[in-house]
Parts: structure tokens; C-alpha cells; sequence
């Protein structure tokens, strides 16, 4: 063996020695290091519920005591995840008689918030409900065997500037040279 070889075999031992303990010393640098991660969800410091932005989409909740009835977010939704059912004749009156929503097919487009009303559906920042069974994923907003009356908002007070228009006509608002059709 002639000597440049020799001296390439030991160069080789050498930087392989030297690479071993570059990568020796990143790994047990990482044994001392506060870790990055959290183990979820036995070791969270706050619940993870709290820690999602704010305009999440998780959950959908329905606030049934401002709830009108209207459908609006039945009708809105396009894959028929929200089932209400509305009996004229309950012990109450016209009162839901049932209002669920299947979390098992929501695709979180939100369209159902959009047209409501009175804001009574919404998304939660919960998402913690992963099951086992399709038939838990399904969201009920009345308790079985009962009603819930919907909510009748307050009608809006006119006001000075209301009666004002209705008294003068619309005449009085329209812009001069606009043309009425
Ligand atoms: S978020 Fe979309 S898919 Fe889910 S219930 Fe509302 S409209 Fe339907
Ligand atoms: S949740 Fe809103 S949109 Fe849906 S029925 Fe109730 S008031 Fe109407």
C-alpha cells in the first residue's frame, strides 16, 4: 500500500469520527432542551379548546332561546346536515320538536351561519368529540319528548327618522336626476 493511500485511510476514519460526534452532540443537545411539543391531550397546559383562534370552526352550537325557527340554516345547508322539525299543534303551540345537526357529515363550509338571524348558530371552538359511533357525532338541540317555542324577536322601534319617511315618502330620500323605473 503506498503511503497516500495510507494517509486517505486515516483521513477517512477521521472525518467519520468527526461526523459521528457532530451528530452525537445534536442528539444529546435535544436531551436537555426543553421540549417543543406537548403531549396531547394528557399534558396541555390550558385546554386546547382555549388556544384556537378565534373565528375557529369546530362545533356548531345552536342558542335555542334565540332560536326563530325560520330554517334559513336547514335550507342554507347544501349536504342537509341540519334536521328541524317544527309541530304546530305541540302542548306549547307551533314549537321545535326537534333540531339536530350531523357533525358525522358537516363539511364546516359555514353557510348555515350565515342567513340566521338572531346569531343563534355558530361555531364553538370544542372539537374534542371523536367517537366511536356515527349515531353520537349527531348534535340534538331538543331534548327528546320535548318542545322548544321559538323565539319571537322584539319588532324594531321606528324611531324620528322612520316616521319621518313614511310621513314625507320615499320621494324625499331619492337623490335629484335619479330616474325611478
Ligand atoms: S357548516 Fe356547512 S355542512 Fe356543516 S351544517 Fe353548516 S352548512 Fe351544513
Ligand atoms: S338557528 Fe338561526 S337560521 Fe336556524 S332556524 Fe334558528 S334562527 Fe333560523
Amino acid at each position: 500500500m503506498s503511503q497516500s493511500a495510507v494517509s486517505q485511510y486515516f483521513q477517512n476514519i477521521r472525518q467519520a469520527a468527526t461526523s459521528i460526534f457532530e451528530g452525537l452532540t445534536i442528539t444529546l443537545s435535544h436531551m436537555v432542551r426543553k421540549p417543543v411539543t406537548i403531549q396531547y391531550p394528557d399534558k396541555t397546559p390550558r385546554p386546547v379548546s382555549e388556544l384556537m383562534p378565534e373565528r375557529s370552526r369546530s362545533w356548531l352550537k345552536v342558542e335555542m332561546d334565540i332560536c326563530t325557527a325560520c330554517l334559513m340554516c336547514e335550507n342554507a345547508c347544501p349536504i342537509d346536515c341540519i334536521k328541524i322539525t317544527v309541530a304546530k299543534d305541540s302542548p306549547k303551540g307551533r314549537a321545535m320538536s326537534g333540531f339536530d345537526i350531523d357533525m358525522a357529515k358537516c363539511m364546516y363550509c359555514g353557510l348555515c351561519t350565515e342567513p340566521c338571524p338572531t346569531g343563534a348558530i355558530h361555531f364553538v371552538p370544542e372539537f374534542e368529540r371523536a367517537s366511536y359511533s356515527l349515531e353520537e357525532m349527531v348534535s340534538h338541540f331538543v331534548p327528546e319528548g320535548d318542545y322548544v317555542v321559538p323565539y319571537k324577536p322584539p319588532k324594531k322601534d321606528k324611531g324620528e327618522e322612520g316616521a319621518k319617511a313614511e310621513e314625507g315618502g320615499a320621494a324625499e330620500t331619492v337623490p335629484e336626476g335619479t330616474t325611478l323605473n
